[in-house]
């Protein structure tokens, strides 16, 4: 059996981790790994979360099984966090705790495939790198929406004319804030314009929030979403605490399906952990716990994220202002209103070679850095490679 593996070719990530890794130069950057790091370079483990690990290590509670949909807990902060004390929300949503934000949009993608198998996602391009294989991988068909900026912002009809050609009951894959890879978010008046356009054809919003925090607040990057649940009868959502908690290896997210009604609901439930029993069981209590208790007390938790997109977006202004001064290529400028960890570079493969080569800066090759990943002094040298590279 083992003879007749099909070989998945490597993961072009990974090998550009390897690459960097292996790098002897002593200014190179690595702008490929999805994770906030602080001034040091590290990955801060959230101090609320340290506090909610240490009460939890003192009540020692005990390792026994729980339950197939997870945390109870947890699945009702997500809730409040995602859609606010909203009792007319909360009263149409199940929330089951997943295994991260890949988790939810897994779960989510089997259960769509169940009530329909001929659905199509559409997603857009550029995109996250794992929807399609998630949502391919129980056999539902993928295709894309452009998702590009003109000179301000998010170009709304290059969208809305892809998207023409969903039929009802498809299902469109939206980023609900700091869109991966792009940094490309919907404005207001863009997510009323999409909100509508998805009720007006029977289209169901897939809503993929892996980065609620990073953007413009807590509340603000929610703002979308929740006018989304509102203005369409059927809404899912996939939901990841790995970055706004730190939580990334203790696998935390939690899936949300929202109906028409609360007896539309009721089948979600028994059908979601069918499909969770089927692949992992029961997810992993370890996160959830941590996050539970964040969720009953926010506050502290809050003033943390709030730091650090106030240094994301402090990093975002220096490398504009470090790219204006070295008189770069105006086609930079969409790094400072991007949102979020992520932004696609203006620059094709060849120059991302040159950035890793020459300069030892490591993005992927169609152009993604995480902003998130940078240290201050290193602005000043990333600036006048992009500027060097795009000439
Ligand atoms: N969706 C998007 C858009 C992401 O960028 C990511 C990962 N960074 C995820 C989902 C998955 O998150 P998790 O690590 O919690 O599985």
């Amino acid at each position: 059996m083992l003879d007749r593996l099909p070989q998945p070719g490597s993961d072009p990530l990974w090998s550009l981790i390897s690459a960097f890794r292996a790098d002897p130069r002593p200014g190179r950057m690595d702008l490929v790994v999805g994770v906030y790091r602080d001034e040091s370079g590290e990955t801060p483990v959230p101090e609320a979360v340290r506090r909610a690990e240490a009460r939890l290590a003192q009540a020692a509670p005990s390792k026994a099984y729980r339950a197939l949909s997870g945390n109870a807990a947890f699945n009702a902060g997500m809730v409040r966090l995602l859609l606010g004390d909203v009792p007319a929300r909360l009263a149409r949503t199940h929330a089951m705790q997943s295994v991260g934000g890949t988790g939810a949009l897994r779960l989510l993608a089997e259960m769509i495939a169940a009530a329909r198998p001929d659905a199509t996602v559409w997603s857009s391009d550029p995109g996250y790198i794992n929807h399609r294989p998630l949502m391919t991988a129980p056999g539902l068909r993928f295709e894309t929406y452009r998702l590009r900026e003109d000179d301000r912002a998010l170009d709304l009809d290059a969208m809305l004319d892809d998207l023409k050609a969903a039929v009802p009951g498809d299902v469109v894959l939206l980023h609900g804030c700091c869109h991966n890879p792009s940094g490309i978010d919907l404005s207001e008046p863009q997510w009323a314009e999409v909100s509508a356009f998805c009720a007006a054809r029977g289209l169901i919003p897939l809503v993929d929030m892996a980065y609620q925090g990073f953007g413009d607040g807590m509340e603000a990057d929610a703002a979308g979403l929740r006018r989304v649940v509102d203005e369409n009868p059927t809404v899912l959502i996939a939901a990841s605490c790995s970055k706004n908690m730190g939580l990334y290896c203790e696998r935390t997210g939690a899936a949300l399906v929202v109906g028409e009604s609360p007896a539309a609901i009721a089948p979600v439930g028994p059908l979601l952990e069918r499909i969770a029993r089927a692949s992992y069981s029961m997810p992993p209590e370890h996160g959830a716990a941590i996050a539970a208790e964040i969720l009953v007390a926010p506050e502290s938790w809050l003033r943390e994220v709030d730091a650090m997109r106030a240094r994301v977006n402090g990093l975002r202004s220096a490398l504009g202002d470090a790219l204006e001064a070295e008189g770069a290529d105006p086609a930079f400028a969409g790094l400072r209103r991007q949102k979020g960890m992520f932004s696609l570079l203006p620059l094709g493969p060849e120059e991302m070679r040159r950035l890793r080569e020459e300069f030892a800066i490591y993005g992927t090759d169609t152009g993604r850095i995480n902003v998130a990943g940078l240290r201050h002094e290193q602005i000043a040298p990333l600036a006048r490679a992009l500027h060097a590279v795009s000439r």
